[in-house]
C-alpha cells in the first residue's frame, strides 16, 4: 500500500538504535514478579484489533497468567486486520504492511513463530489523471536520478527529516523495555522528541517539509500521493502522523504469511485470554473496598449480560457513534470525544486493467503494480495495487498486467459502474469494504485523554497521534505499563522527566 520509489539500505544510525532497542526488549524484567500489591482479579480489553490482543499479551506479561483476561469482539478478531477471499485466495483488504523497524510487531512476528511472506517485486508510479509524473524502474540508481532530476535534492532533506524524527521516535523501545509509561500522550511525546514532538501534532506536514527545504512541487506529486494511498488525507495531516506514515513508506516492508490477522489471534491464544463475542455497550462505575469496580454490560445474540472488572482497557475508536459505548455512574462524567473518522474504501476488484486509462494501448506494456494519485480534480481514486495472496509458495509471480488479476482500489466512496468501467475493461468480482480507516486529522486539535479513570484506559488514544499496526502495539505496551505501575503505585515509572539520561544510568 506505500510506494517505494528508491529502496535504500535501512539508514546506519536507525540500524544501530534498532540493536540497542531490540538488545533493552530481550533482556526486560518480568514485571509479573515485581508487583507488591495483590494483583487484579479480572481484567477486560474491548476490542480485538491489533491494539487489544497486543494489550492483553502485555497485561498478562506485567500482571502475570493468574489475572482473568477477557477480550470482548463485535465482529470478527484482527479488526482493522482482515481478509477477503477471490477465487479460493485470500489477500489482505486492511492493514497490508509493517516495517522492520516496528519493533513490537516484529518481536510478535517471532514469539508467534509465525513468518514473514516473501516481497513480490513491483513498480510504482504516480498519476495524476493525465499522465505519470514519476515512474519507477528496476535500477536503484535510476529511480535515485529521477528523483533528483525531478526534484533537486528534497528526496534527500525528505529522508533525513523522517530519520531524526525516527531515530527520537524509537527511544520508546527503551523507555518501554525499562517499564516507564505515561499518563498523556502529549508526555509520552515530549519525552521522545521534546515540545517539538508535541507541536508536530498541530502543525501540518507540508509545513514542516517546506520548513526543511523540501519543494512544494515534491510535496504536491510524492507526499501527497503517499498520504492520499495509506490515510486518504492530504498534506494537511499533521507533521507527525506525516512523519510515521513517510518513514514506512521507506526501506524493508513486510506482511505475514497467511494475514497480518494472525498477529491477532495468535496473540490471544498465547495470553488464553477468554473471547467474550459481543458488543459492549456501558461501562459503569461501582465500588468494592474502596476500590473502584468496572461493570462492563454487554449484548450478543444470547441477549445483554454484564461483568465486574479491576481494570478495564478500550482498545477501538471512542469516537465513532456506531460503537456506541456510554459511561455511567462516573462523576464527573466521562467527556464526549470529539472529531470524526476518515471513511476510505477498499474495493478488491478481480479483473482485467484497462490500460489504455493510463496511457497504454497495449496491456503487455504496462508496467506498474502499484499506481498513487497526486490531488487531481476528477479522479476518483487513491490509489490502486496489483495485490499478491497472503500465502505465497516460492514459485508464485504476480499476475502480468494483461491477465485477469486481483487489484485493491482505495477511494474516497464506493466506485460507481462507470468508474470501474474505466479502470478495468471487464471484471469477474467487485468486494467492498468500507472502513473507518484513521482519525480526520483535521477535525479536532486536543489529543484525548489515556486515562479515563483510575483503572479505566482509552488506548486508542495514540491514534490522534499517527495511525498504524505498530503505533497501537506502542499504545498496548504503554497502557499495560501504566496499569500495572499505576496498580503496584510504583509512581518512579510515570511520567519521569529526562528519561534518556535515566535508562542510560539504569542496568
Ligand atoms: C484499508 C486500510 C489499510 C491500512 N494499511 C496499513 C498498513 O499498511 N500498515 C499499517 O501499519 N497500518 C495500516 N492500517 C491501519 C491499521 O490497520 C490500524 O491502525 C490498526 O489495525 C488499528 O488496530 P486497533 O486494534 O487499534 O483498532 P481496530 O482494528 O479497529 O480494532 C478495534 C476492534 O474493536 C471492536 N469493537 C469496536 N467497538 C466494540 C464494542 N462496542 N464492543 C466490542 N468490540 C468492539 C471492533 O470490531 C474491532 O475489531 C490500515 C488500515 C486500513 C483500514
Amino acid at each position: 500500500m506505500m510506494a517505494e520509489f528508491a529502496q535504500p539500505p535501512p539508514p546506519a544510525r536507525w540500524l544501530l538504535f534498532l540493536t540497542v532497542a531490540v538488545g533493552g526488549m530481550r533482556t526486560e524484567p518480568s514485571f509479573a514478579a515485581a508487583g507488591d500489591a495483590a494483583p487484579p482479579g479480572k481484567i477486560a480489553v474491548v476490542g480485538a484489533g491489533i491494539g487489544g490482543s497486543s494489550v492483553a499479551y502485555f497485561l498478562q506479561q506485567h500482571f502475570g497468567p493468574q489475572v482473568q483476561l477477557d477480550v470482548y469482539e463485535k465482529a470478527v478478531v484482527g479488526g482493522r486486520l482482515a481478509t477477503v477471499t477471490v477465487n479460493k485466495q485470500s489477500y489482505e483488504s486492511g492493514g497490508a504492511f509493517f516495517h522492520s523497524l516496528n519493533l513490537h510487531m516484529e518481536d510478535f512476528v517471532q514469539q508467534l513463530g509465525l513468518k514473514h511472506r516473501r516481497e513480490v517485486a513491483g513498480k510504482s508510479a504516480i498519476f495524476t489523471g493525465e499522465q505519470f509524473v514519476l515512474e519507477e524502474t528496476d535500477w536503484y540508481l535510476l529511480n535515485l536520478f529521477r528523483l533528483w532530476w525531478h526534484y533537486g535534492m528534497s528526496f534527500l532533506r525528505l529522508q533525513m527529516w523522517v530519520e531524526e524524527v525516527m531515530e527520537k521516535f524509537m527511544r520508546i523501545y527503551r523507555y518501554q523495555a525499562h517499564g516507564y509509561a505515561f499518563s498523556h500522550l502529549e508526555e509520552l511525546l515530549r519525552s521522545l522528541g521534546g515540545d517539538t514532538f508535541v507541536n508536530m501534532t498541530q502543525r501540518s506536514v507540508v509545513e514542516s517539509l517546506l520548513e526543511v527545504g523540501v519543494t512544494q512541487r515534491f510535496i504536491d506529486d510524492v507526499i501527497m500521493a503517499i498520504l492520499r494511498a495509506n490515510y486518504g488525507q492530504s498534506v494537511l495531516v499533521p507533521a507527525f502522523a506525516g512523519a510515521m506514515l513517510l518513514a514506512g513508506a521507506q526501506g524493508n516492508r513486510w506482511a505475514v504469511e497467511g494475514g497480518n490477522k494472525l498477529v491477532c489471534s495468535g496473540l490471544l491464544k498465547l495470553t488464553k485470554a477468554n473471547i467474550i463475542h459481543a458488543r459492549v455497550t456501558t461501562i459503569s462505575l461501582h465500588s468494592s473496598e474502596g476500590k473502584p469496580l468496572y461493570q462492563v454490560h454487554y449484548e450478543n445474540e444470547d441477549g445483554p449480560g454484564s461483568n465486574f472488572y479491576d481494570i478495564v482497557v478500550i482498545a477501538t475508536q471512542l469516537h465513532d457513534s456506531k460503537n456506541n459505548i456510554t459511561f455511567q455512574n462516573f462523576d464527573p462524567p466521562i467527556a464526549e470525544f470529539p472529531g470524526t473518522f476518515h471513511t476510505t474504501v477498499t474495493s478488491i476488484v478481480h479483473g482485467y486493467l484497462n490500460s489504455s486509462y493510463f496511457g497504454f494501448p497495449d496491456p503487455k506494456l504496462f508496467p506498474f503494480a502499484s499506481v498513487l494519485t497526486t490531488e487531481a480534480p476528477g479522479l476518483f481514486f487513491n490509489s490502486m495495487d496489483n495485490i499478491c495472496p497472503i500465502n505465497i509458495s516460492n514459485t508464485f509471480k504476480r499476475k502480468q498486467p494483461q491477465e485477469a488479476a486481483v487489484w485493491r482500489v482505495h477511494s474516497q466512496h464506493p466506485l460507481e459502474k462507470q468508474e470501474l468501467k474505466m479502470l478495468f475493461r471487464s471484471y469477474y468480482s467487485v468486494q467492498v469494504t468500507e472502513w473507518q480507516v484513521c482519525p480526520d486529522y483535521g477535525s479536532v486539535k486536543n489529543l484525548p485523554p489515556i486515562i479515563l479513570h483510575d483503572s479505566l484506559f482509552y488506548l486508542n488514544t495514540m491514534e490522534w497521534a499517527a495511525s498504524s499496526m505498530e503505533m497501537s502495539a506502542v499504545a498496548a505496551k504503554n497502557v499495560a505499563l501504566l496499569a500495572y505501575n499505576r496498580w503496584n503505585h510504583d509512581v518512579e515509572k510515570i511520567d519521569q522527566k529526562d528519561l534518556m539520561h535515566k535508562v542510560k544510568t539504569e542496568l
